[in-house]
């Protein structure tokens, strides 16, 4: 522990878990108690359950940026880049700012709430040619190339590539894959009217995953209604399937159906961030292993949480691990603080404790399914119920104007499909949008505390 000056606590990442966990700090510490440093590549506290709406045009992206400077009573330091290795021994943070630069940033106490990032599989030509849906930059840049395809195949002269254009492959059958592709299917529906040169009847979504059913999460009655509004819609559903190879205008099925299509969204699932490979401590499927108190057991001064860690889940009973779900990550955001709280003053710490709300998915317009607490929904309930909660959640008053304001101008309005042009001469590849190769190894981590130089 640092005697000299107050105790530094350093909380990782912004989202869900790292906004909830620095503002209940700076809310319950005073600040000659201990100086509260946030690391954070971005500005905002991202919404990410409304991605999909920013695809589809629905919402702007800076509606669901959730700024982390509203107040003048936030008054934690903020570090803007991100940490690419932790050094549990000297309790030392490496940081790559977003200039660039490598810092040592030490701490008494740590917070990692990096989040996670899209999971991948070797298979031929995915990383090169797939989209994610976890960054607001990934959500944008979709909802450009969607709409450049329409205008591409409006101007081409060719059938094939107009049929290829006009093809496309969402993968994951969760509610991140399902609310992506229906969402997106909502969009090039209503922007194929301004376009009187295309056949409507060319355009195709897929919708496929390995598992047998979509959103099994949701029981066997409202997983056939998701299915069935789906299907009414015309989106293709392929379960039991995912993709052999991916290429730039065509992608191939376990089925060994070859599909035309120049875009591949990859939503099948997520891993915890590559900080957490960077400690050299026990995981579980990648997360960190953390007690139920979210402390890293024999490492004083260490908490993880979030989509990052493997909490245990004890509503759900002996060994469950709390999905990673908003719901989740932002009350153990609250907890952990209070953990953080009680370690300095010498307090007990307590577990971490919530039974599941349950789930809501937006499938656009008035369609939707719901199981607050168990109860089964669809429709236009579904979907206030769904609005409500994502609505209630976002953190400021701001932000909650913004998106009832697009909300009510999406449904007068509709959309513009305005293509902005953004990054459109780049190849786009997820390790661009995550980050990914970003990272240190645990050598080079020690190697960066030591000042054996900066590494590569
Ligand atoms: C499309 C989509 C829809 C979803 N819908 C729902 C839903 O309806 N309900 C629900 O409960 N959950 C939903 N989720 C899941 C939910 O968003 C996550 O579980 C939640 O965001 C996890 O919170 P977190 O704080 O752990 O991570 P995040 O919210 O992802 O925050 C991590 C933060 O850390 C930052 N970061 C990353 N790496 C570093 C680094 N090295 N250094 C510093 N900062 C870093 C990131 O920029 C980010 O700001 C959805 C997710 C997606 C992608």
């Amino acid at each position: 522990m640092n005697t000299v000056t107050r105790p530094r606590i350093l909380v990782v990442g912004a989202g869900f878990a790292g906004v909830e966990c620095v503002r209940r700090l700076e809310r319950k510490l005073s600040p000659d108690e201990a100086d509260v440093t946030l690391v954070t590549p971005f500005a905002y506290q991202l919404y990410l359950p409304l991605l999909p709406q920013v695809a589809s045009g629905v919402l702007t992206p800076q509606s669901i940026a959730v700024s982390l400077r509203r107040s003048k009573k936030y008054r934690t330091r903020i570090i803007p880049g991100g940490a690419i290795g932790v050094d549990l021994k000297s309790k030392v943070c490496v940081i790559r700012t977003i200039t660039d630069e490598i810092v040592n940033e030490p701490y008494d106490y740590i917070v990692l709430a990096p989040g996670s990032i899209t999971r991948t599989f070797d298979i031929p030509g995915l990383t090169d040619h797939a989209f994610g849906m976890k960054t607001l930059a990934e959500a944008a840049y979709i909802r450009d190339h969607v709409i450049s395809q329409l205008d591409l195949a409006d101007a081409s002269q060719d059938p094939v590539e107009r049929a290829s254009r006009l093809q496309f492959v969402v993968v994951g059958g969760g509610y991140a894959g399902t609310e992506t592709a229906a969402c997106l299917q909502r969009l090039t529906h209503a922007a194929v009217k301004r376009y009187p040169r295309l056949d409507p009847g060319l355009i195709k979504w897929h919708l496929i995953d390995i598992a047998p059913k979509l959103m099994p999460e949701l029981g066997d009655k409202l997983g056939s209604s998701a299915q069935e509004i789906l299907r009414r819609r015309g989106i293709e559903i392929s379960l039991g399937t995912s993709i052999a190879k991916a290429g730039p205008e065509e992608v191939t099925f376990t089925d060994g159906r070859a599909i035309p299509t120049r875009t591949l969204i990859w939503t099948a699932g997520v891993v915890a961030s590559p900080l957490i490979a960077t400690l050299g401590a026990e995981t579980v499927k990648g997360r960190l292993a953390v007690a139920p108190e979210m402390n890293l057991p024999g490492d004083d001064g260490v908490f993880a949480l979030g989509d990052s860690a493997a909490v245990p889940d004890l509503a759900k009973g002996e060994g469950a691990m709390c999905p990673p779900t908003a719901q989740h990550a932002l009350r153990q955001g609250k907890h952990v603080a209070d953990n953080v709280i009680a370690s300095l003053r010498g307090q007990v710490m307590k577990p971490y404790v919530h039974k599941d709300l349950g789930l809501v998915v937006d499938l656009g317009g008035t369609d939707a399914v719901s199981k607050p607490l168990g109860i089964e929904l669809r429709g236009l309930p579904a979907q206030a119920v769904a609005r409500g909660y994502h609505w209630s959640a976002l953190r400021t008053n701001v932000a909650k104007t913004r998106v009832m304001t697009n909300w009510l101008l999406n449904a007068v309005a509709g959309d513009d499909f305005v293509r902005t042009g953004f990054q459109a001469r780049k190849a786009a590849r997820l390790k661009d949008f995550e980050y990914t190769d970003a990272y240190l190894t645990p050598e080079q981590v020690r190697a960066q505390v030591e000042g054996a130089g900066r590494p590569e």
